[in-house]
């Protein structure tokens, strides 16, 4: 069976189908073996109405009476339905699915699977899945049948109809794993045919179990296999190594208003030290929100602008962009002065000495101006930037204290050509921008080094088009920053063995975060008195919706609705908004007003997620909370407790029970813990990146099967060895491109 033919060389396969399927993605006959059964059902499993027992069920029956309630808590819908067999009636229950009430047509016969349970005195069918009768295939051989998704206007039965004409070429379909002696005894053993037969054509549980064990493997394979080849293509790439300089370093650590933790200490050792070499760093710096990243960072950046090449840091938002600016700024300001003041002290030692002191020593100080004031591109004409500057000897080169000259990059920088122009030129050493730095007509003189903060936050063709702006012949040291961490078994597959530094730990004060989950009813009694006992004490609030304004399609609060309610329940404090669609001038202007403390309740989308350092807030409210990721959240719990006061986050649902995101997101703090717990509800796509999302959630694998994934990496590893191996394995080679793409740089 030839796996790349067209769908539309399936007998009964006509073009109208061809086309429906085209639209969903499938359009080969390998699409097809790969869309694999929603469940199985053993239809033979149905107990009449009469006998139900608590538990979970199938009834086969007819439903009527359908209709929605809506309480008088606001959002919450609850779908209401008579089922009726032979032998009784059933009420069901949906909560928030209102579709439900037209999904159904009252004379036709479906199959109800759920709970049976004993709620508020009586017996009811809990949010019951159904599938139409009709569409499951009356063969009274198999009593364990596949049920297929609907896709689009795809009906289930429409897959099972070309399933049986595939089914009698099954045997024909060919391996996609190579051989080597690497190959687990299972794979040995078994072949993609069976494995692929098992899943479409079962005839009982354990059918399902091994043959998704043998695609398990696959998936993990090509997808190990990838990641292993994209590491030796960078291995074959040459960067410009930076050299060390443990002067400057110094001079930056001692000016630091801070120790640095043990963990920072030792990242940075880990950074400065591969920036020394001639292949590429690509490292991922983890550490949970407020870990104290971007200082690492900073150390890195002055290393390459020590050695007389240019970094650029990307931040996913305007906001983010300037804290890193002003903050980098200040830093490095700071550093100056005190290098200033120690050669002084110096100076009028040696005077009392009366030795003279090197001649270019203060010159070389006071050269050490970063960047400028906060009109970056003013201040660079009111202060010329010099050229690379030409030393007169190699040791003074190297002690010669050479910050930064930063530049701030975003879409609302004025004078944006002339920017361009002193970057291309070399006048700046630091760039710090957003998406607008990573334009085609942004040109760097010597770009040696990037840094990506909350890399999940871009796509990897924006990451790319990055490093794509280094000397030709060379590729740029790479840093990747992130709080949002990758677990464990992640980092072995996708990220291929992912070089990682961690900040596994807090600098020393921090409060920890209390968190709270209270139901949209419990409000008033017990949020607003919290909330106003923290205005009271001066401390500020964030206020999360998900929504700019209310919206049919999602029954979320949004941000305008929730400012006027607030405005109203707090008149004697600032209440003020932030979301996407103001304009950049108008929300640095309210985030300067928060910072400031002229606003006292920030309400706001999740704009304000990353990054954002405001350590008088400590009060954190998300509404909705059942609607986000559990990296989301946390990322959001981590604006507050950032300062020495206590600090509260309030998860409201309305939910009647709360998820188990949530519960999770109550009981840790711990950006590990819930990253695996986030992995295993949601699937990888979640946690690699918003923009792979989807196209990298698998199939079959479960990446927290760790024993098939050493298995896998083994197998993948002894492969490698010889990548024109691959030649022989061209439906190999053409998988695992895919997943190359879309995990490159890592
Ligand atoms: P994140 O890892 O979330 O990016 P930041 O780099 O923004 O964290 O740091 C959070 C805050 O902690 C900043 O105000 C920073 O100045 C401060 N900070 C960083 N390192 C330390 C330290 N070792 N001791 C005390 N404060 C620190
Ligand atoms: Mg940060």
């Amino acid at each position: 069976m030839d796996l790349s033919a067209s769908v539309e060389t399936i007998k009964g396969v006509g073009p109208r189908t061809a086309e429906a399927l085209a639209r969903v993605n499938l359009k080969t006959i390998g699409d097809l073996l790969y869309m694999l059964p929603r469940v199985y059902e053993n239809y033979q499993a149905t107990i009449p109405i009469s006998e139900l027992q608590p538990g979970k069920v199938m009834i086969r029956g007819k439903i009527s009476e359908l209709h929605v309630i809506r309480t008088n808590k606001k959002r919450l819908t609850i779908t209401q339905g008579t089922i009726r067999d032979d032998t009784g009636a059933l009420r069901t229950v949906w909560f928030n699915q209102p579709y439900r009430a037209r999904q159904f047509s009252e004379d036709r016969e479906y199959y109800f699977t759920g709970k049976y349970e004993l709620k508020s005195g009586r017996y009811q069918l809990t949010s019951p899945s159904a599938t139409l009768v009709q569409d499951v295939a009356e063969r009274s051989d198999a009593s364990f049948q596949p049920i297929y998704g609907q896709k689009s206007s795809l009906k289930p039965e429409t897959f099972r109809k070309i399933m049986a004409k595939l089914r009698p070429d099954f045997a024909k379909i060919p391996d996609l794993l190579p051989f080597t002696t690497e190959k687990p005894d299972f794979v040995r053993k078994g072949s993609r045919a069976e494995a692929l037969f098992a899943l479409h054509f079962p005839e009982n549980p354990e059918d399902t179990k091994t043959g998704r064990k043998y695609l398990a493997y696959e998936e993990l394979f090509e997808l190990i296999l990838a990641a292993k080849l994209n590491k030796q293509e960078n291995r074959r790439l040459q960067s410009i190594p930076l050299a060390f300089n443990s002067r400057a370093t110094q001079a930056i650590v001692r000016a630091l208003p801070f120790q640095l933790t043990s963990a920072q200490r030792r990242a940075t050792w880990e950074i400065l030290q591969e920036l020394e070499r001639e292949l590429p760093m690509n490292r991922l710096l983890q550490g949970d929100v407020g870990s104290g990243k971007t200082v690492v960072a900073a150390l890195a950046a002055a290393q390459a602008a020590q050695n007389g090449h240019q970094v650029a840091l990307l931040a996913p938002t305007a906001i983010l962009a300037t804290q890193h600016y002003e903050g980098l700024l200040e830093l490095f300001t700071a550093v100056r002065k005190a290098n200033l003041a120690r050669l002084q002290a110096v100076r009028a030692k040696n005077a009392e000495n009366t030795t003279k002191i090197p001649a270019g020593a203060l010159r070389n100080a006071s050269e050490a101006t970063p960047g400028s004031d906060r009109s970056h591109t003013k201040a660079n004409t009111k202060n010329p930037p010099r050229g690379q500057g030409t030393p007169s000897s190699n040791k003074s080169a190297q002690n010669r204290l050479h910050l930064p000259r930063m530049a701030l990059l975003t879409g609302a920088t004025t004078y944006k050509r002339r920017l361009k122009n002193q970057i291309k030129n070399g006048e700046i050493d630091l760039v710090i921008g957003t998406h607008a730095l990573i334009t085609d007509d942004t040109a760097f003189k010597s770009l040696a080094f990037c840094i990506i903060d909350e890399q999940h936050r871009f796509g990897v063709n924006q990451r790319h088009k990055l490093l794509l702006k280094s000397p030709k012949n060379t590729a740029p040291h790479l840093l990747s920053m992130t709080a949002t961490p990758i677990p464990r078994s992640l980092q072995l597959t996708i990220f291929g063995d992912l070089d990682s530094s961690l900040l596994d730990e807090l600098p020393a004060g921090r409060q920890p975060i209390t968190t709270k989950i209270l139901s949209e009813l419990e409000q008033a009694d017990e949020l607003y008195p919290e909330m106003r006992k923290m205005l009271e004490k001066g401390q500020q609030i964030y206020w999360i919706c998900q929504l700019i304004e209310e919206s049919k399609v999602m029954p979320a609060t949004a941000v305008k609705t929730q400012l006027k309610k607030l405005k109203e329940l707090f008149p004697k404090y600032s209440v003020e908004c932030l979301h996407g669609k103001m304009k950049p001038e108008e929300k640095e202007q309210i985030m300067n007003d928060f910072a400031a403390n002229k606003i006292q309740i920030l309400v706001s989308t999740t704009v304000v997620e990353v990054g954002v350092n405001v350590p008088n807030a400590n009060m954190m409210i998300i509404q909705d909370a059942e609607r986000y990721g559990l990296a989301q959240l946390h990322q959001l719990r981590g604006r507050v407790g950032r300062g020495d006061q206590a600090a509260y986050c309030y998860l409201l649902t309305t939910d009647e029970k709360p998820t188990k995101r949530l519960k999770e997101m109550e009981k840790s703090t711990d950006g590990f813990h819930l990253a695996e717990v986030d992995l295993k509800i949601r699937g990888p796509g979640e946690i690699y990146g918003s923009l792979q999302h989807g196209a990298l959630n698998l199939q079959v694998a479960n990446l927290s099967d760790t024993k098939l994934i050493a298995q896998a990496s083994n197998h993948a590893s002894e492969f490698a060895k010889n990548p024109e191996n691959m030649l022989q394995y061209p439906e190999l080679a053409s998988r695992t491109q895919k997943y190359q793409q879309l995990t490159t740089l890592n």
